[in-house]
């Protein structure tokens, strides 16, 4: 299927969105999906939805489809909660694998959220252990002996910069150290393929790149050779092997299951389910392509317009996510100036002014009417306005 498909998103008039790496766009279909869901499931079938609607087998089902995108085979992901708690449950249980080891690597590029679950994680535990945070560059030479688990995220929030999967899970793996890959500005966002890494773990949100909407279960893949031996840290009844049997004492799934914790978002997982249909004819090294092309016109056309911006993504398309950043003094300000005009991007503190490109409804022409707003506003000083200097609670 050609790029982009518009037609399967809701794109508001006058809007260019460059937002999609934060939350995506409502696909059409879901409107009367959920629809259907509230009013025939919820409301006619009530908690007989479970089975007749298989509810039931809708986090193993969706998990399916988000494998199919990341290389993971059939029953190997499931789906729940938000990423953070996926990030604890698999952190938890890549401690237990190496009880000798008490480093947890991570690096400075990561998403605080990881980095505080993982505090969080060694204060319960008491063991000792110990978060090593070092430079994104720094990474492969900082994974030595004493590692239990490096736990990364592939492409760097703020720039953008992209680690390499496969020679990082190996050089984890030489040094006896178990691979958990947070792949929240992956999946979706370029080819993946955790099969073919070979790491242990890997988790991600789908409300980004996958356009899930806000909140929108996250996923959590295991290899399915260690699965069997994990002990959940988290222990719900839904990850029980026999949840309706009641049984008084906790005993894992045999699978993946065994990291599903309570009741699913049934509302929330259908909106998922059906934007996960978009999916179904992109061929992953295409997007890949286009989004690349995409980039290097945004970087091209802004370095050649405005002067004042400097780009922190990696110039190199191979070495970059599907986002462009650029650093600015007045970074904040400038954005909300963009943003006013129609363009929408986002702001990371400290100065960073970051744009995603989406290759299922962004194309080239959209590129240069952004470039277009963004130029004016540097151009003119459009940002030095008392009204775009108010900060608001989400950036
Ligand atoms: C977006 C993102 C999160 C957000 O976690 P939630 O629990 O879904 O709010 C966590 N980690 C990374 C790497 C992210 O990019």
């Amino acid at each position: 299927m050609t790029l982009p498909l518009k037609d399967q998103f809701v794109l508001p008039e006058g809007m260019i969105y460059l937002d999609g790496n934060s939350l995506g766009p409502l696909p059409k279909a879901v409107n009367a999906r959920l629809q259907a869901a509230v009013t025939d499931e919820w409301g006619q079938h009530l908690i007989k939805a479970w089975n007749v609607d298989d509810w039931m087998g809708q986090p193993m089902r969706v998990g399916n489809m988000v494998g199919r995108l990341i290389g993971a085979p059939e029953g190997s992901v499931t789906m729940g909660d938000t990423l953070s708690v996926k990030v604890y449950q698999a952190l938890s249980a890549t401690l237990e694998m190496r009880p000798d080891r008490k480093v947890i690597l991570s690096d400075s590029g990561n998403f605080p959220s990881d980095l505080y679950m993982a505090q969080g994680l060694i204060a319960h535990l008491g063991k000792g252990h110990e978060l090593r945070i070092v430079e994104p560059e720094d990474v492969m030479d900082a994974l030595t002996d004493d590692v239990a688990v490096a736990m990364i995220t592939q492409v760097d929030y703020r720039t953008g910069r992209l680690h390499d999967m496969a020679s990082m899970t190996a050089k984890a793996h030489d040094v006896g150290a178990v691979m958990l890959w947070d792949l929240a500005h992956s999946a979706g966002a370029l080819p993946v393929d955790v099969t073919t890494c070979g790491c242990e773990f890997a988790v991600g949100c789908t409300y980004k790149y996958l356009n899930g909407g806000p909140g929108a279960p996250a996923f959590i893949y295991a290899r399915p050779d260690i699965v069997g031996d994990i002990s959940p840290a988290l222990s719900g009844w839904l990850g029980h092997d026999a949840p309706f049997a009641f049984e008084p004492d906790y005993r894992p799934a045999m699978g993946i299951e065994r990291m599903r914790v309570g009741t699913p978002p049934v509302l929330q997982m259908t909106a998922l389910e059906t934007a996960l249909a978009v999916w179904d004819n992109v061929d992953m090294d295409d997007l890949r392509a286009a989004s690349v092309a995409l980039c290097d016109q945004f970087i091209e056309e802004i370095e050649a317009r405005c002067p004042d911006l400097t780009l922190v993504s990696p110039r190199d398309g191979t070495l970059r996510g599907s986002q462009v950043s650029f650093a600015f003094e007045h970074g904040y300000a400038a954005m909300q100036a963009v943003i006013a005009q129609g363009v929408i991007g986002d702001f990371r503190a400290p100065n960073i002014m970051r744009f995603g490109f989406t290759p299922l409804y962004i194309d080239a022409a959209d590129v240069t009417g952004a470039v277009d707003v963004i130029a004016n506003v540097m151009t003119n000083r459009l940002w030095d306005d008392p009204k775009f200097k108010q900060t608001s609670r989400v950036t």
